[in-house]
């Protein structure tokens, strides 16, 4: 699928994915050889170029930025090679080996590298799809109730494209969630999401008619539901990010859910970075036996635009432990709203 950010195709659809892992699983030719990351890299290594299968081991790509940033002045060459930052696959996916990576398949959190650096590193690594600068907090609004001023902590794309997708695997088949990741937090799906299991546990326990994914992040949860069978998805979040990541994973999951139509109501990168208020709804996705709506802003204020029907609300913001222990809202979200909730 075409990227809704750079334009470019890197994003990976549920209908091309044969086995994931093979993805950037070795070729017979690969010969990957793994690296000590506690040491730096010589400027005089001449570091393995990309494969005949036009990939490369994760490490060779890592030394080969490393002496691009050094030949830039960015690090002196003393450093070890794990200092360059977190690297992240593309798409991610739970592997049990070091990946060779194709073209334009790694993202570098980094807090070392300068937007320039990053240009030129983009032009000299065929494997860097981006290099995102890392604030050391987590990007996102932070805790968002009414009448607190949110803590907005973004991260910063220095260059190439931050669009990633993340593949988990369900009881139907992988979900594919995409993540502008510069704006989101890293997770890192460990084969079997525990959170997706609970979506699947309950949906199975309860039958619902309606799925509130209250805190609807990229819209993870959601769309799981959905793919189990839930005919009336509601997601709503305060975040821009999450919001407009949310509306990309419909996008790339769209043929899987049976969606036949995506209109979308309001541009959110036009929105504030974060709304509190009375959901606006941003997307509607239809088809036969799916009918999903996208909003942006709190939950608290969702009453009066669910759907009617059995009801199940999952709860999963950022801080689940003062979220628990606030009974009032909870017992007000029973009386009003009712049916079951569920914290993940
Ligand atoms: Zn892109
Ligand atoms: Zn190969």
């Amino acid at each position: 699928m075409k990227c809704s950010c750079c334009g470019e195709d890197h994003i990976i659809c549920p209908g091309d994915l044969g086995r994931p892992s093979a993805l950037f699983a070795p070729c017979p030719h690969c010969n990957p050889h793994i690296r000590v990351k506690e040491s730096p890299v010589s400027p005089d290594e001449i570091v393995n170029g990309p494969c005949q299968c036009n990939r490369r081991f994760i490490d060779d790509v890592m030394a080969s930025l490393y002496q691009v940033l050094q030949t830039e002045g960015v690090i002196k060459g003393t450093e070890p090679l794990s200092a360059l930052g977190t690297p992240l696959i593309c798409p991610g996916l739970f592997l049990r080996r070091p990946p060779v990576l194709p073209s334009r398949s790694l993202i570098l959190i980094s807090d070392l590298i300068s937007e320039s650096a990053a240009e030129i590193a983009y032009r000299k690594v065929p494997e860097l799809l981006g290099v995102v600068y890392h604030s050391h907090e987590f990007p996102g609004p932070g805790d968002v109730r009414c009448g607190c001023e949110p803590s907005i902590h973004e991260g910063r794309l220095l260059f190439g494209c931050d669009v990633r997708a993340d593949i988990f695997l369900c009881g139907k088949g992988p979900v594919i969630i995409i993540k502008k990741q510069a704006d989101l937090h890293i997770e890192f799906p460990k084969g079997i999401d525990p959170k997706v299991m609970g979506v699947e546990e309950q949906v199975r326990r309860f039958h619902p008619d309606v799925f509130i994914d209250a805190c609807a992040g990229p819209g993870t949860l959601g769309i799981t539901a959905a793919l189990f069978g839930v005919p009336e998805i509601i997601m709503c979040d305060v975040w821009h990010a999450s919001v407009w990541s949310a509306i990309q994973s419909i996008r790339v999951n769209k043929i899987k859910l049976g969606i036949s139509q995506i209109s979308i109501f309001k541009d959110i990168s036009k929105c504030p970075p974060v709304w509190g208020g009375k959901p606006v709804l941003i997307c509607e996705a239809t088809g036969e036996k799916i009918h999903i709506r996208l909003y942006n802003g709190s939950y608290e204020f969702l009453g009066s635009d669910l759907p009617s029907g059995k009801r199940l609300t999952v709860f999963d913001p950022f801080d689940k432990d003062t979220f628990r222990k606030n009974d009032q809202f909870l017992s007000y979200w029973n009386e009003t709203i009712g049916g079951e909730v569920f914290i993940p």
